[in-house]
């Protein structure tokens, strides 16, 4: 059987968890979801890096030993990995006592190979960085990563000899075209390594200047650096911690997942280390972008740092989890804002989704009892673009594009969404002699919507399992082998009452209100007569039903008190047809007739607000039809 090993990077255990981390743990779960969903054999690993000089004085800050500090700190992530329905199969601590063991014998071997040597060192250290710097990066001689003063240093360190696999490192990426993805920063890289020579990395801090971390197995008066014992995890957990590793070799990953900020350690650092320890290299790193809030760039003296429980408590996990996935193209950067958030949950998740979910489910508890009725035909079209989507997901989602896999899904929901208009249901439910053709629309409308259930459930776990739920099944369970087939879907079976997937987010019009009320000042003002002029009438809808091939326009017949009317109205993406028949509603008769997408309309029907978020103007109480509005 297959496996798939993917990694999010180990968390800094210091930090509070961000949209940042999010970004990259949600991005992890959804290729794995995905991926045991094919039937593989999945290992997704999480984590957190718990060494190093900054761990250490916090915890001597809170009086604390550094490992009762980090056991103290790592429960933020790990109970926000619940929350988020993160599916992890385990969750590596770098003071974990095996992983220890196993950096160890790996350094112990690179000591024993060459690979490691002890030279003198001359530098300048930037201690809360715990990095060294030469003389020509100092910016004005401070530490150019945090500008905080540096001090001069002369010791004897332990190296890697990083510099002698550069070109190795360069023919790998340049014959892997996948290998650093996505491709802007492969150059990056490649650029970097091409420009000069590649050094050696110092791997060893004495201890009497940090004592937090392992110790080097050759020499007691060294602890090893922390990015050469936080990149080892990868390997280490799999020996440990990988599901079933009696029987499978986890190694190597087939996918590093990481923000664009760590690209290089993970490609030059990781990737040396591993030719040096004769050990084969991950199928794929991937180097995310970084998220600004609002258009600014994220920060706590701003105080615009994106708590991920607020927006859980407030929008859900689901609807949080897609937005990450479907604002932006993964690899670039993204900016999130509630504004943008909210658009995506009306337009997408309320509308196209929720609504195709709501209309299939009340027009079959009307017509069929809610009993899934046989399909007499079966849909080609529909079939094949269901079962199709899936090797077009597998594409997209095997090169982290995970825009392209919710597009895919989206042109699904609108396949449907327009077959239930081009078929008119209800229509075909007036003539018994279109029974059967009613049976295969519906049969059809359902069954399209387990395929979307399925794919949607690796973004969407919550909302795949609740449109399992509302199709009768009990639980989210896929048969790779059968269920990407059409006609899975059992006929006769007898649908629960199901609630609204995602309930519309009313949003506060008030800056636009003041917006409104400052272009009307510059208008001129009307006299009662010019008022008057307009012809305004109650009158009640008596028919409804969707213009073709419109998802905007609805055809309403009107009962004006002087005729029976034909409006039609731009108001279809926010009211079904069959919810308008018997309201009162206001109508202007005396407008000059127009036709729209060829249908004559006979007046307009008041309305506020835009097309995707309005509501028809009603009476207050029952007045007979034709009475004049003044
Ligand atoms: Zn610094």
């Amino acid at each position: 059987m297959e496996k798939f090993y993917v990694t999010t990077p180990i968390y800094y255990v210091n930090d509070i968890p961000h949209i940042g981390h999010v970004y990259t743990t949600v991005a992890a779960d959804i290729l794995a979801r995905f991926n045991r969903m094919l039937g593989k054999k999945v290992f997704f690993l999480t984590g957190t890096d718990e060494h190093g000089q900054k761990v250490q004085e916090a915890a001597q800050k809170r009086g604390l030993t550094p490992k009762e500090h980090a056991d103290s700190m790592v429960v933020n992530f790990q109970k926000l990995w619940k929350r988020m329905n993160i599916s992890n199969d385990a969750f590596i601590r770098t003071t974990d006592e095996e992983h220890k063991k196993v950096v160890q014998e790996l350094l112990q071997k690179l000591y024993d190979k060459g690979e490691i040597v002890k030279r003198p060192y001359q530098g300048w250290y930037c201690t809360p960085d715990e990095r060294f710097w030469t003389e020509k990066e100092l910016i004005d001689g401070k530490c150019p990563e945090c500008g905080r003063p540096v001090e001069q240093i002369e010791e004897d360190n332990y190296f890697f000899v990083m510099s002698k696999y550069a070109d190795r490192l360069i023919e790998h990426i340049e014959k892997n075209p996948q290998y650093i993805l996505p491709e802007t920063r492969r150059n990056e890289v490649l650029g970097f390594l091409k420009s000069k020579p590649l050094g050696d990395l110092c791997i060893s801090r004495p201890k009497r200047r940090l004592s937090w971390g392992i110790e080097l197995p050759f020499d007691r008066d060294y602890v090893t650096y922390v990015w050469f014992d936080a990149l080892i995890n990868y390997y280490s957990a799999t020996l440990y911690l990988g599901p079933e590793r009696d029987r499978i070799t986890w190694w190597p990953a087939e996918h590093h997942i990481v923000g664009k900020d760590i690209l290089t350690t993970h490609a030059v650092y990781w990737s040396t280390m591993l030719m040096a320890l004769d050990m084969p290299l991950p199928k794929n790193i991937f180097a995310h972008g970084w998220w600004t809030v609002e258009g600014r760039k994220m920060s706590k003296s701003l105080g615009n740092v994106v708590n991920p429980d607020e927006v859980i408590d407030k929008y859900g996990v689901d609807a949080f989890r897609f937005f990450l996935f479907r604002e932006v193209t993964f690899g670039l950067d993204g900016d999130f804002s509630e504004g943008a958030l909210i658009q995506r949950i009306n337009t997408e998740l309320a509308n196209d989704l929720g609504n195709l979910l709501q209309r299939c489910l009340s027009m079959l508890n009307k017509y069929f009892d809610s009993i899934v009725p046989e399909p007499k035909t079966k849909e080609e079209t529909i079939a094949t673009q269901a079962e199709e989507s899936l090797s077009a997901l597998k594409e997209a989602l095997g090169v982290l594009a995970f825009h392209r896999a919710l597009d895919i899904i989206w042109d699904l929901i609108d396949r449907l969404n327009k077959y239930i208009d081009e078929n008119q249901p209800w229509h075909l439910a007036k003539d018994p002699s279109q029974r059967d053709k009613l049976s295969t629309v519906l049969y059809t409308c359902l069954e399209g919507l387990r395929f979307v259930g399925m794919y949607l459930y690796p973004f969407m776990p919550e909302t795949g399992v609740k449109i399992f739920h509302a199709l009768g099944y009990e639980d989210f369970t896929v048969d790779p082998e059968r269920d990407f087939t059409w006609g899975r879907l059992p006929s006769g079976r007898k649908l629960p009452k199901t609630g609204p997937l995602f309930p519309r987010i009313e949003t506060k019009k008030e800056e636009k209100k003041v917006e409104k009320v400052e272009t009307e000042k510059k208008e001129p003002l009307i006299s009662i007569d010019d008022f008057a002029r307009v012809q305004l009438k109650v009158g009640r809808v008596l028919e409804a039903d969707r213009v073709k091939n419109s998802n905007k326009l609805l055809r309403l017949i009107v009962d004006t008190g002087d005729k029976h009317r034909q409006i039609v109205a731009g108001i279809g993406k926010v009211y079904e047809p069959e919810s308008l028949v018997g309201k009162q509603v206001v109508v202007v008769t005396n407008l000059k007739p127009a036709k729209l997408m060829g249908v004559l309309s006979e007046g307009m029907l008041l309305a506020a607000g835009d097309e995707t978020d309005l509501s028809i103007v009603t009476l207050e109480k029952e007045v007979p039809p034709g009475t004049r509005v003044k």
